[in-house]
């Protein structure tokens, strides 16, 4: 409705207007219960029923199999970059990660006070604008997992495709907190995959983990509880108290997700909205550059820079007289990024578009 913006944010970030006013709509009364999802225990029945339905839905959307967990934690992904470690292997124990980005930069950082990482890739050196090739990747034969970031929330980088690890042993691990349910995804391919939910999937605070049930339980003696996914997958992530109304919101956008027809048509919807924006950076004769490998750009954040820098204020200025709001690049990489999740309609895109090729006319 004209009056939101179009919040071009990297998370949080927009979310869908028909879950927000759902969500309004049974803010101070939840179904007939009287009280607020806010105001609820834990352990009521119609608690239970919002957290059970929030994860059959999303078992449906990724098609997941009862050979997996799904937990919703707390402490963000930056928690997991810890957890995981902590409870898939041993302080000796080798792991690899491929690093893309900031994202695994940290990931892998956090995992060397828990065991033993190697970076077997890196994209430092090219400024984060590629993933490699898989058939050139050094795995370590031990490893306990291979780590990646799915999606490079700061860099726009994506992986299209996952590699395999070597050994059968090893598993695959991703960071998916920037392109969760916004595509297919064949979870029988990882280990587990785990996620912020503040970028497409509901507001901060909700962490879920997907994770095969027979990686659970063997987590280091100085795991702390909140960190041992054995815990809340044997209390179904009510060991203590879940961040419960973001678990309701979650469970808000999972239906609605569905109602679009699942995340076939949901990937759809951002391939349309990609393209266009990617099409008007190419066309625009280098006055605005993505420097991203094209064929690992990003659905979700759009990275771009201006040719002439010093315009770039200007730009971001303009833009948000026209409504469309955080579009500034993340303060390590400068420049122009435009997130545009799930719940950003193809409205604000070419909307966007449009905002870029006028002020290349008055500017180029
Ligand atoms: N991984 C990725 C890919 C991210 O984009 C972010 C947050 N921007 C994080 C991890 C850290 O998430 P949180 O702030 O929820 O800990």
């Amino acid at each position: 409705s004209s009056d939101r913006v179009f919040n071009f944010a990297a998370g949080p970030a927009t979310l869908p207007e028909n879950v927000l006013l759902k969500a309004q709509s049974e803010l101070y009364n939840w179904r007939g219960s009287g009280m607020s999802v806010m105001e609820m225990s834990h352990r009521g029945k119609e608690f239970l029923s919002i957290i059970q339905k929030a994860e059959s839905d999303l078992r449906i959307l990724l098609n997941i199999s009862s050979d997996y967990a799904v937990l919703f934690l707390q402490g963000g992904a930056t928690t997991q970059f810890a957890a995981i470690p902590l409870n898939l292997c041993q302080p000796d124990d080798t792991v690899d990660y491929i690093v893309t980005g900031s994202w695994s930069d940290k990931a892998y950082k956090e995992a060397a006070r828990f065991s033993k990482p190697n970076v077997i890739w890196t994209g430092k050196s090219e400024k984060y604008t590629k993933i490699p090739s898989f058939d050139s990747l050094q795995q370590s034969p031990h490893a306990k997992y291979l780590h990646i970031c799915a999606n490079e929330t700061i860099h726009g980088v994506e992986f299209k495709d996952y590699p395999k690890p070597n050994n059968p042993n090893t598993i695959l691990i991703a960071d998916m907190s920037s392109n969760f349910c916004s595509k297919p995804v064949d979870v029988s391919k990882f280990g587990l995959i785990y996620a912020g939910a503040q970028k497409n999937v509901g507001p901060s605070g909700v962490t879920i983990v997907i994770i095969r049930k027979d990686l659970i339980g063997n987590a280091q003696p100085i795991t702390p509880i909140m960190l041992d996914y054995k815990i809340h997958a044997e209390n179904n992530s009510l060991y203590n108290t879940p961040p419960c109304f973001g678990i309701y919101m979650c469970g808000l956008v999972f239906e609605d997700l569905l109602a679009q027809g699942g995340l076939v048509e949901v990937e759809k919807n951002n391939q349309k909205k990609a393209k266009i924006l990617y099409d008007a950076i190419d066309v625009s004769n280098g006055f605005y550059r993505c420097p991203v490998d094209k064929s690992v750009r990003s659905l979700m954040n759009v990275p771009f820079t201006l040719e002439k820098s010093e315009l770039e204020a200007e730009f971001i200025k303009e833009a948000a007289k026209e409504k469309m709001l955080q579009l500034k690049g993340h303060r390590s990489v400068g420049g122009m990024r435009a997130s545009i999740y799930n719940a950003m309609p193809y409205a604000g895109v070419e909307k966007l578009v449009a905002f870029m090729k006028d002020f290349q006319a008055r500017h180029g």
